[in-house]
């Protein structure tokens, strides 16, 4: 706790009580002590002492007693030599500095004429409002309550130019915050400044012009003293309540423009009672630890350019964006839809380009939020029917964000930007497809908008976690190339998270239904040693993902009485199977490829089938178009296995699971493998390597056939004859 900001405030505090007894006690030699005071039209008398004290003042003799309250309130001002750092003095000061704020603004209103008007806009003559009446707190102070306007900016002091005033005021509007505005510094005002450049100001606009005089700042906080008592349920005099309701309910926030005087630092410390942080563009000193506010106390310098997103990320401000500003329709209708190759103007990524979707976590000053850069060609640059690669790359940051919420984050961009009316999206990771089709490109949808979505849909529902989103979007080969291995080396270190874990170890697996948008009965069982079949979300991430949304598409499931060990089919699972695939499926082993195997959705990074000759099975990559020796490309093979329905002797996989202890357990596990496809047989080939040398087979990766050696069923037989491959002798698959 710095001294000397809490010598300036309470020697603000000082200044400003004896200025309130010295218009006090002039008010009444003038006037008398019974002459009235009172905000106009207002059953909450003077708000802050009646919220606060509990005082129903009603007259000049009555602001005698909020005088000598705020008297008690007042510390000594720091010692130069001697100095007990204390917090509580500097909130005392800032109390007492509200209380005397409000005897200064009631006389005021004793005055002829008042020096504010009484209507809810400016007029030409009258720029200054005052204090709000209960016509305009009830219909604004509602808004604080559901949400419309999550707070306000008591904006005090003036920006260096008109232009940055106006700035500032636009982007606190576009986050439906109220600005409160008072406190005119060596004559000069925010307000002013906006009134110069025509800016409509009033409680329409939520541009509130208060006062030019620094004790009209506590009518910012006598309107959130008045929320808790009308809204909160808090009753006269119960400060706690009411400090605590606007701390936990009402995200406002002080931004001190220009200089910064004793009396400004003693209106800071009166909204640091109420958990409202001081954000500050002079260098004053910081208040940094916690305590009262959410996070910081006071904080500066801030530049004005960064001064609301700062405000914003100390005061907690979550938010919202309640329509998705893309140019064709969105919403969760479109979510199923596909785009077919006669309506495609653009195809990204998928099986011929390079693509990735990737979020990752940076530190608060190295996001900017909202901000949305694309490196390579549009849309309007590619000719209709192109095939292009497409990365996007999200970058969040926030004080609750952990890495362990990025898997599921990122495994949300498929949802997302499936809900785009004409935009059609499959995978995540590295295997990510797109296509646009050319109504939407007609409509004006351009690759930037999938980071508007992004932007919009990721604070929607992630928004309590990460406070800011930026986004790139690479539609260039040459740097989707250079980034896709960084990624990659990225799922690797996630998926080696969970490496040790055995399904045996625990009693509850995750489920997901994330993909029931195109599968509407598919359900994933996410085990220790089972991954998502997309690969995106192993058990830790399924148990992350409750964490985050409790009520959403990963539940835990318990796996209760064990049916089939072998085979992996437990009760408790089989009926939440049951009753989250609409009915449809009453059973699944989570570990054969032949019993009652899991449903596949689609969006399987593999697909294993029997090979029925060869004793053994074939696994072959989403990205590899070749012929299999089943007789059938991937593309054919997905759309035989997906959908949501149980296929016996087919499977939709994970990569990991490749490598899996309980990879087909029920049939006997990676002996059975015959056949891959070469490039994931090289990429496993490690892997698959130590589990051959753990059953005595040092070259078990050779004995495999792939696509350079066997195309066809009777060749990959031939082939494992020749290398004499384990599946040979196994007991028969039928
Ligand atoms: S494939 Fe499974 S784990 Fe992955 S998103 Fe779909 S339902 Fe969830």
């Amino acid at each position: 706790m710095s001294k000397i900001i809490a010598t300036r405030a309470i020697r603000g505090a000082h200044k400003l009580v004896a200025r309130a007894e010295k218009e006090l006690d002039q008010a009444i030699k003038e006037k008398g002590p019974q002459t009235k005071v009172e905000f106009p039209n207002t059953g909450y008398f003077l708000p802050i002492s009646h919220g606060i004290l509990g005082l129903n003042i009603e007259n000049l003799e009555g602001l005698k007693n909020l005088l000598e309250e705020a008297k008690k309130l007042l510390p000594p001002i720091p010692d130069e030599k001697l100095w007990l750092p204390y917090l509580g003095h500097t909130l005392d000061a800032g109390m007492a500095t509200l209380f005397a704020d409000e005897i200064i603004e009631a006389i005021k209103y004793t005055l002829n004429p008042i020096p504010y008007l009484t209507e809810p806009n400016p007029t030409d003559e009258q720029l200054w409002l005052g204090a709000a009446n209960d016509v305009i707190l009830r219909e604004r102070g509602i808004e604080f309550v559901d949400g419309t306007a999550p707070g306000f900016a008591a904006c005090v002091g003036y920006c260096p130019t008109n232009d940055i005033a106006v700035k500032i005021a636009r982007e606190l509007q576009e986050k439906n915050l109220y600005v409160f505005i008072s406190a005119a510094t060596d004559g000069k005002s925010m307000a002013q400044q906006l009134r110069e450049e025509g800016i409509q100001m009033g409680w329409e606009t939520r541009l509130v012009p208060y006062g030019d005089d620094v004790t009209a700042t506590v009518h910012s906080l006598g309107f959130a003293t008045r929320v808790a008592l009308s809204f909160g349920g808090a009753q006269p005099g119960d400060f706690q309540r009411v400090l605590r309701y606007n701390k936990n309910r009402v995200f406002a926030f002080v931004l001190a423009l220009g200089p910064v005087d004793d009396e400004k630092h003693a209106q800071a410390a009166g909204a640091i009672n109420y958990g409202f942080p001081t954000i500050s563009e002079t260098d004053i000193d910081q208040i940094l630890p916690t305590g009262i506010c959410t996070y910081e106390h006071v904080v500066s310098p801030i530049a004005l350019d960064k001064i609301v997103p700062k405000a914003i990320e100390v005061r907690g401000l979550k938010i919202t964006i309640t329509k998705v500003p893309v140019p064709v329709p969105y919403g969760p209708a479109f979510q199923g839809e596909r785009v077919r190759k006669e309506d495609m103007y653009v195809e990204m990524a998928g099986q011929t380009q390079p693509g990735f979707e990737y979020l990752t976590t940076k530190k608060l000053d190295e996001v900017e939020d909202g901000k949305i850069e694309l490196i390579g060609p549009d849309i309007d640059e590619v000719e209709e029917g192109s095939k292009i690669p497409l990365a996007i790359w999200v970058e969040v940051a926030g004080r609750e964000m952990q890495p362990d919420f990025e898997p599921i984050m990122e495994r949300y961009i498929h949802d997302f930007i499936n809900c785009a009316n004409g935009i059609f999206h499959m995978g995540q990771r590295d295997i990510n497809w797109a296509r646009i089709s050319k109504e939407a490109k007609a409509k004006g949808f351009k690759f930037k908008h999938f980071g508007s979505i992004l932007h919009a849909k990721l604070h929607g529902e992630f928004g309590k976690i990460f406070d800011k989103v930026q986004i790139k979007i690479y539609t260039r080969e040459k740097e989707v190339h250079e980034l896709i291995d960084v990624v990659r080396k990225v799922y690797l270190e996630r998926d080696a998270r969970i490496a040790d874990l055995t399904d045996e170890a625990v009693d509850t697996f995750y489920s997901c239904t994330l993909c029931q948008s195109f599968a509407p009965n598919h359900v994933c069982i996410i085990t220790p040693e089972r991954s998502g079949l997309c690969g995106s979300y192993n058990w830790l991430d399924g148990k992350a993902a409750h964490r985050i949304n409790p009520t959403g598409p990963n539940q835990p499931v318990k796996k209760g009485k064990v049916i089939e060990p072998v085979k992996g089919q437990w009760q408790e699972v089989n009926e939440f199977v049951y009753n989250s695939s609409h009915k449809t499926l009453e059973m699944f082993n989570a570990y054969s490829i032949i019993e009652h195997p899991m449903t596949s959705c689609g969006c399987f990074e593999c697909i294993s089938c029997v090979l029925p000759s060869t004793n053994g099975v074939m696994i072959v990559y989403r990205d590899y178009t070749g012929m299999t020796p089943v007789g059938m490309k991937f593309s054919t093979m997905a759309g035989t296995v997906g959908g949501g329905v149980q296929t016996p002797g087919f499977i939709g996989h994970s990569k990991q699971y490749i490598g899996s202890n309980k990879f087909i357990s029920a049939e006997g596990g990676f002996k059975r493998i015959v056949w891959m496809d070469k490039e994931l047989k090289e990429e496993m080939g490690p892997v698959l390597q130590e589990l051959g040398k753990k059953i005595r087979i040092e070259n078990f990766v050779d004995m495999i056939a792939d696509e350079t050696v066997a195309t066809t069923e009777e060749e990959v037989l031939e082939f494992i004859t020749k290398k004499n491959h384990p599946a040979l002798s196994m007991p028969p698959l039928f």
